[in-house]
């Protein structure tokens, strides 16, 4: 199948291509061309993510040069679990989904190692490194090293707000060796994302070094997420006879794209609820149709600091009028006091312990009406392992939290920390010199 550019249908590129370019020439982002409607209806549930990755996404890949080599893409990328588990202590029926046991233990490593078990099969002509340029707000950059490091024909420059991500975040950002660099910017996260862009539309660098990006702009990444939502959905199909509901954390909509292709797939989805930080423009948005991107503001649930977030064009794209998108999603402002009694009710009430985004996704479901709550089966999407964001979460509930072995593994090792300015100049110097 082919993909196009949200600007514009007749725009049409085979699926590889759009995940080595990234983001499509008329500035816009790659969507399937059209959503195999049926791909999803007959699917079981007890099927591995591995699998259920395969079948899902087969249609998108039919007729590319990576169609034979999906099965080994997904068994690849998709070597660690999705737990659907049961929330006790209400009467609801409530479920939360762990997306956090990847080796960064964020969702992210869905997407990043999916994608670069695409990009590592794609032949290219030539035969100089891709340098991969991630702008990260903390979680990205750290799934993209991850997935990256060591791998031949790939170079990783991550940059990211200094002061801005978490103490462990910042770790991961900067304890790899090799081909991944990674500098601290003296700015913040719009002004790294800024620099990226600059940097793609950079001359100089332009006819230096082969460059892609691994944003959440890349469409690779928004297909492998649909694997876990089809997972769960399946899974309470078949337990309950019942259609899931979905409240998830949200800053740059990837999440969201990916929740509302897998309901369009046919998959058992009906309701989904976009829990957004202090940094409300999409909430604003679907209340009264006028967009406003803003400067982004800091909050404890960092990854989803995102005043402009780029994927709200795949959204219009798919549901053309503002009537047909306020039907289809709904959205919420969780503020800091909101995420950190969240983050201690939900210990309390159900024995949870999230992470900052996570809780702002609990607050949401808290604030549905009983009926809401009653009537449907909700699943609880946790985007981060509580760990990372230990100095927020930690003095909230009066107990260290452990990290996750793979995690553990990370803090282990050596980092190397720069800091650079917020200036194309000093960037374009440090990419140049290899
Ligand atoms: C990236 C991230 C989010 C936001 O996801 P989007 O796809 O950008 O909406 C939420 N929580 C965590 C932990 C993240 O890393």
């Amino acid at each position: 199948m082919n993909v196009c550019s949200t600007r514009d249908e007749r725009l049409q590129v085979p699926l590889s291509r759009a995940l080595v370019e990234g983001i499509a020439a008329d500035g816009g982002l790659y969507v399937p061309a059209r959503l195999p409607a049926q791909a999803a209806r007959a699917m079981a549930s007890t099927a591995t993510l591995d699998l259920l990755a395969q079948r899902l996404l087969a249609p998108f890949f039919e007729g590319d040069e990576l169609a034979a080599l999906l099965p080994a893409i997904a068994t690849e990328a998709f070597d660690f679990p999705a737990p659907l588990r049961p929330v006790g202590g209400g009467a609801e029926r409530l479920s939360i989904l762990e997306l956090y046991h990847g080796p960064t233990a964020a969702f992210k490593d869905f997407g990043a190692r999916f994608l670069a078990a695409c990009l590592a099969r794609i032949p290219r002509p030539d035969p100089r490194a891709l340098t991969i340029l991630v702008a990260t707000s903390g979680d990205t950059g750290g799934a993209v090293a991850a997935a990256f490091h060591r791998r031949p024909g790939f170079r990783v420059v991550l940059i990211y707000p200094a002061g801005r991500v978490s103490p462990l975040q910042e770790r991961q950002l900067t304890c790899w060796d090799a081909n991944v660099e990674s500098f601290a910017v003296r700015g913040s996260f719009d002004d790294c994302q800024r620099l990226a862009k600059e940097a793609f539309r950079d001359g100089r660098l332009r006819d230096a070094l082969p460059m892609s990006s691994a944003n959440s702009i890349n469409i690779g990444r928004l297909l492998a997420q649909i694997t876990y939502f089809a997972a769960a959905s399946l899974r309470i199909r078949e337990a309950e006879g019942a259609i899931a509901n979905f409240v998830l954390p949200s800053g740059n909509l990837g999440q969201a794209v990916a929740c509302v292709w897998a309901r369009e797939l046919g998959l058992p989805i009906g309701e989904i609820v976009l829990a957004h930080n202090a940094n409300r423009t999409v909430p604003d948005f679907l209340a009264d149709g006028r967009w406003r991107p803003r400067p982004s503001i800091a909050t404890i649930a960092s990854a989803m600091d995102v005043g402009d977030p780029s994927n709200i064009e795949r959204l219009r794209f798919l549901y053309r009028d503002h009537a047909t998108m306020t039907a289809r999603i709904r959205a919420v402002s969780i503020g800091d006091d909101a995420i950190r009694k969240g983050i201690q009710s939900e210990y309390r009430q159900s024995g949870l312990t999230l992470c900052p985004h996570s809780a702002a996704a609990a607050q949401a479901y808290r604030m549905l009406t009983d009926e809401e709550r009653r009537d449907s089966h909700w699943v609880l999407v946790a985007t981060a392992h509580p760990a990372k964001f230990q100095e927020t979460v930690g003095p909230l509930l009066g107990r260290a939290i452990a990290p996750p072995p793979a995690l553990a593994r990370l803090l282990d090792r050596p980092v190397a920390r720069e800091e650079i300015d917020a200036n194309l100049d000093r960037l374009r110097e440090r990419l140049l010199a290899a």
